[in-house]
């Protein structure tokens, strides 16, 4: 039976989109045997003293095309008041695009 990936609902044969998610429907249930897409780990490519830097990096990777992932991120969502002292950000990106994401910094150094 199709069901929805958001809500769970199983749905009739013939159905494509659950109604209330608007989502479109899968045709099973995962099985044990069929493995989770993996996920790229996330590697750090650049460390900056603060935000300031921490976003100019941001903004040459983003412009590359690499998602980008700042531990600010995290610790904005733990700490929604900014209390304390900054830690140094870390900008990561996915393993995959590591080398990719360290040539677009080397070459935004070059300008
Ligand atoms: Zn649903």
């Amino acid at each position: 039976m199709p069901f929805c990936p958001k809500c769970k609902y199983e749905y009739r044969e013939g159905i494509k989109r659950c109604p209330d998610c608007d989502l479109p429907l899968r045709a099973h249930l995962r099985e044990e045997s069929e493995p989770e897409p993996m996920e790229d780990a996330w590697v750090v490519v650049a460390t900056a003293p603060n935000e300031m830097e921490a976003r100019v990096i941001r903004s040459v990777l983003e412009a590359a095309g690499i998602p980008v992932w700042e531990r600010a991120d995290i610790v904005t969502a733990l700490n929604p008041l900014g209390m304390g002292p900054l830690p140094e950000e870390s900008i990561a990106v996915p393993e995959s695009r590591v080398d990719y994401a360290k040539k677009a910094l080397r070459d935004a150094r070059k300008r």
